[in-house]
């Protein structure tokens, strides 16, 4: 099985999420964090996609990558889970360090709220990156659905009400 950079970015999120995902369980078509910000991405820069090509590598879809200059633009809604988003364009850093393209970055763009950050490949990476995949296919070989843990992040989570089905609504996320 192929690990994109979702299941990267949902590790970093929620195993829940993660394990939910990795079993075909989805609640809604696409990936939210992919075609969110696709979505946003070709609203908010409107040339890009006529500037930028789409990269496909490895199980991994990059949706807009400046070739000429080697980085890879993510394009993001909020930076609510901004440790995911890094740790998503990182994997694509692996698989692009993997497969003979060095010397590659990542700008996390966040339109709506004109923030940007870049996001270079440091000493160290592979082997956390490694460790993340090993992770990943430890979580998602696991018989049963980790149980649900409250976060502030479930109230936008596209499997909110498969959590919560249980739950009374009035009970408080952290
Ligand atoms: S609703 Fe919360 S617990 Fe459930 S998958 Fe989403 S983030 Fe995880």
């Amino acid at each position: 099985m192929n690990i994109t950079g979702t299941h990267i970015a949902y590790l970093h999120t929620c195993h829940r999420k993660l394990w939910l995902f990795a079993h075909g369980i989805r609640m809604e078509h696409t990936s939210d964090i992919v075609a969110e910000g696709k979505l946003i991405g070709e609203t908010s820069y409107p040339d890009r996609s006529k500037k930028y090509t789409e990269l496909e590598l490895d199980g991994i879809k990059i949706d807009f990558y400046d070739a000429k200059n080697k980085v890879i633009h993510e394009v993001k809604k909020t930076d609510k889970v901004e440790q995911a988003h890094i740790a998503q364009v990182k994997y694509y850093l692996y698989i692009l360090s993997k497969n003979g393209i060095e010397g590659a970055s990542a700008l996390l763009e966040y339109p709506k709220m004109r923030q940007t950050q870049i996001v270079e490949w440091e000493e160290g990476d592979q082997t956390l990156v490694q460790g993340w995949v090993q992770e990943v296919k430890a979580l998602i070989s696991q018989e049963n659905c980790p149980s649900l843990e409250k976060k502030s992040i479930c109230r936008s989570c596209s499997y909110f009400d498969f959590c919560y089905a249980t739950e009374s609504a009035d009970n408080e996320l952290i």
